[in-house]
């Protein structure tokens, strides 16, 4: 079977060298363990930064090891108590094709009512992202104006639709193409948005949220945060959950300047990870799976076919080519 490894470090923009596809025996399952094939593998922006050597609040991947992240898949041999062959699993050891792993690492999913790849996506770390990040950490309000960036992705489409369900005055979203903006504004429901290209955030911000923003939930960080800390209205919150505008950056991160700004407005910048709000977890499952049931959230996923395609899959993810979660599906 097939799986990746890290041959270099990227400097920048990874390329097409820094990984490999490699054959490697599957380990049989000693007493406790699973092999699982591989359905669905996430790929995430996190794993830019675990491409450096630098300590992180995940450690990096080794260089000519398999690299890991999100996948879905079926077990097709068990030699762990209460799996059976056929259960389908959602665990972490990703970009590879089959994975032999302690079943204690492994959680059984439904395949029955949602497509697998769902919980790589609006069911799982990238919508407890959302819906912890908005309420728990941006506290939203009823009535409030949200402003998120990154909105046609995967976190970022989740914070716009949810801020609406849980009653937010008005939504604003950026995105990085004009059929991304019409999403935003056809699909998700969002009451503006605008394409980051087109013109400098600040001034697309101002129009678009001409009275301010009480709730800023950042998945770009540089222009974007400055832009929304001069929105941000006195006691707003800022949740900081992503920099994706600095993870191939070699040179200095752009501000924000405006710091300063927070103190007269007294605002929160906070920044958040997923991992802290397990808590929420049966909360959100509730919430966020009845309202994709009800067609009340709608989700999108960008699918790349083929184990061989991981890596253009991520760079694609990091250079916007999705709509949605970007999975990759294995044959
Ligand atoms: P997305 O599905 O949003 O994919 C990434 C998107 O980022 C791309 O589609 C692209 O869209 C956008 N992008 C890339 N470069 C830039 C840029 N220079 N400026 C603005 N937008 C850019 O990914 P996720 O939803 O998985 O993640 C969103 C963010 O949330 C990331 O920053 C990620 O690191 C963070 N995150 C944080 C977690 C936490 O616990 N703190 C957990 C999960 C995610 P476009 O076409 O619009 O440019």
């Amino acid at each position: 079977a097939r799986e990746w490894h890290l041959k270099a470090r990227p400097n920048g923009w990874p390329v097409a060298s820094d990984a490999e596809l490699v054959e490697a025996p599957v380990r049989a399952p000693e007493p406790g363990e699973l092999v699982v094939r591989n359905a669905y593998l996430s790929v995430d922006p996190y794993m830019r930064g675990r491409m450096n050597d630098v300590k992180s609040y995940v450690p990096p991947f080794q260089l000519d090891r398999p690299m890991d992240g999100g996948a879905v898949g079926y077990v097709v041999a068990s030699a762990a108590e209460g799996f059976e062959v056929g259960d389908a699993v959602l665990h972490g050891q990703g970009w590879r094709e089959y994975a032999t792993l302690r079943a204690a690492h492994a959680v059984k999913v439904d395949g029955a009512k949602v497509p697998l790849s769902y919980y790589l996506g609006v069911l799982g770390m990238p919508g407890l992202t959302a819906y912890a990040g908005l309420l728990a950490v941006g506290a939203l309000q009823p009535g409030e104006t949200v402003f998120v960036s990154g909105a046609a992705g995967a976190v970022g489409s989740l914070v716009g639709q949810i801020a609406k369900l849980k009653g937010a005055g008005r939504v604003v979203g950026s995105a990085g193409s004009a059929a991304k903006v019409a999403t935003l504004l056809d699909e998700y429901g969002f009451d503006a948005a605008f394409n980051y290209k087109d013109a400098p955030v600040a001034e697309q911000l101002a129009a678009a949220a001409p009275e301010g923003i009480d709730v800023y939930f950042d998945n770009v960080g540089g222009d974007h945060l400055e832009a929304a800390i001069g929105a941000l209205k006195v006691r707003g919150r800022a949740v900081l959950c992503g920099a994706i505008a600095q993870y191939n950056e070699t040179g200095a991160p752009v501000g924000p300047r405006n710091l300063a700004l927070a103190i007269g407005k007294r605002l929160r910048l906070e920044g958040m990870l997923v991992n802290d709000h397990q808590g929420l977890q049966a909360e959100f499952t509730e919430e966020v799976a009845g309202w994709l049931a009800d067609g009340r959230l709608g989700y999108r996923e960008t699918v790349v076919e083929g184990v061989e395609h991981t890596m253009d899959a991520f760079v694609g993810l990091l250079r916007g080519e999705n709509t949605g979660k970007m999975v990759v599906k294995l044959a």
